[in-house]
């Protein structure tokens, strides 16, 4: 029987295959925050007195970096608030959103729930049984991350916190290489800035963090989480680049922690190499931040005869 590698306690949680480290719940759960902490003084993530909006689904990661923020709130260190976005996914969504409900109840914090059906007027159920030109999470990221964006500027947000852990970082990477997409690969990072005073920076406290170990953060410190998956996630080019990245993992236990600290050394360089023409333009029909005189959020609404509901 092996202790646990920090404190000796006989009782353990996990063996790090990678590291060969195996830990107690209490040194476990110390070792998860220390490394989002690492990674957020490295990265330079928060400010004293940043407002951080976190984007709270109500799964195990956001309700994760909800519970380690936390720890900066009480510390006085920074603000949160909160936004969970109803995309209207039936017999998905609502126990998110009462999940989030309860967290931020419990600590106090100002949450607004945003849905599709109250901004576009249509919900992505609607959308996808109807219209299917493009694939469901694309529609859904991109009429989520439009909300959010929206929402920092009410609530005055100085930075959006996401729940992205090491699993979505190393997905991201390796879809935006295998499609050639080298404009997204250049935005995938700790922090995703501009310079328009429209934008809020984006950060992801979580992004070297696996999401297995997320999983069991939450079940060790009993937090109350939803722990359904979406029922459009394995529609997604990025659910096979999961499996095929889970695959390799089984005999490759560092194999998601190289490709992100590789992707992290050539990253600068990548930025240089293909700047983009970027001009800062605000979209003509909804006045949201946009690189193309007509924002993508609505491209895809005019495609389905809706518009932006200001
Ligand atoms: Fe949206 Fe796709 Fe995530 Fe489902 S899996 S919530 S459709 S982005
Ligand atoms: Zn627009």
């Amino acid at each position: 029987m092996e202790n646990c590698t920090k404190c000796g306690n006989p009782k353990i949680v996990i063996k790090r295959k990678q590291s060969g480290q195996t830990l107690c719940k209490d040194c476990f759960i110390e070792s998860i925050q220390k490394k989002a902490i690492k990674t957020i003084k490295k990265e330079k993530l928060l400010e004293k007195g940043d407002k951080v909006l976190v984007a709270l689904s109500g799964g195990k990661d956001s309700v994760t970096l909800l519970d380690i923020l936390d720890n900066f709130r009480q510390r006085n260190i920074i603000d949160i608030c909160a936004v969970t976005v109803d995309e209207g996914i039936g017999g998905y969504r609502q126990d998110g959103v009462d999940i989030a409900i309860h967290h931020a109840e419990r600590l106090g914090i100002e949450h607004k729930i945003v849905s599709f059906q109250e901004s576009y007027g249509i919900s992505l159920d609607e959308i996808m049984k109807n219209h299917k030109a493009r694939g469901s999470c694309t529609y859904c990221g991109v009429f989520r991350r439009w909300i959010i964006n929206r929402v920092a500027r009410d609530f005055e947000a100085t930075k959006i916190a996401t729940g992205h852990n090491l699993d979505d970082e190393t997905q991201a990477i390796l879809m935006n290489y295998l499609e050639g997409n080298i404009d997204n690969l250049t935005k995938i990072g700790p922090v995703t800035d501009s310079k328009s005073p429209l934008f809020t920076p984006k950060i992801k406290p979580l992004r070297e963090i696996p999401e297995k170990e997320i999983g069991l953060y939450v079940v060790a410190k009993d937090l109350k989480v939803h722990f359904a998956a979406c029922p459009y996630s394995q529609e997604s080019f990025r659910g096979e680049i999961g499996e095929i990245i889970k695959d390799l993992s089984k005999n490759h236990p560092t194999i998601m922690y190289s490709t992100l600290s590789g992707f992290d050394k050539i990253k600068k360089a990548l930025k240089n190499e293909y700047k983009s023409e970027f001009k800062f333009e605000k979209c003509s029909i909804c006045g949201e931040p946009s690189s193309n005189e007509i924002c993508r959020a609505c491209v895809f609404l005019d495609e389905l005869d809706r518009k932006v509901i200001l």
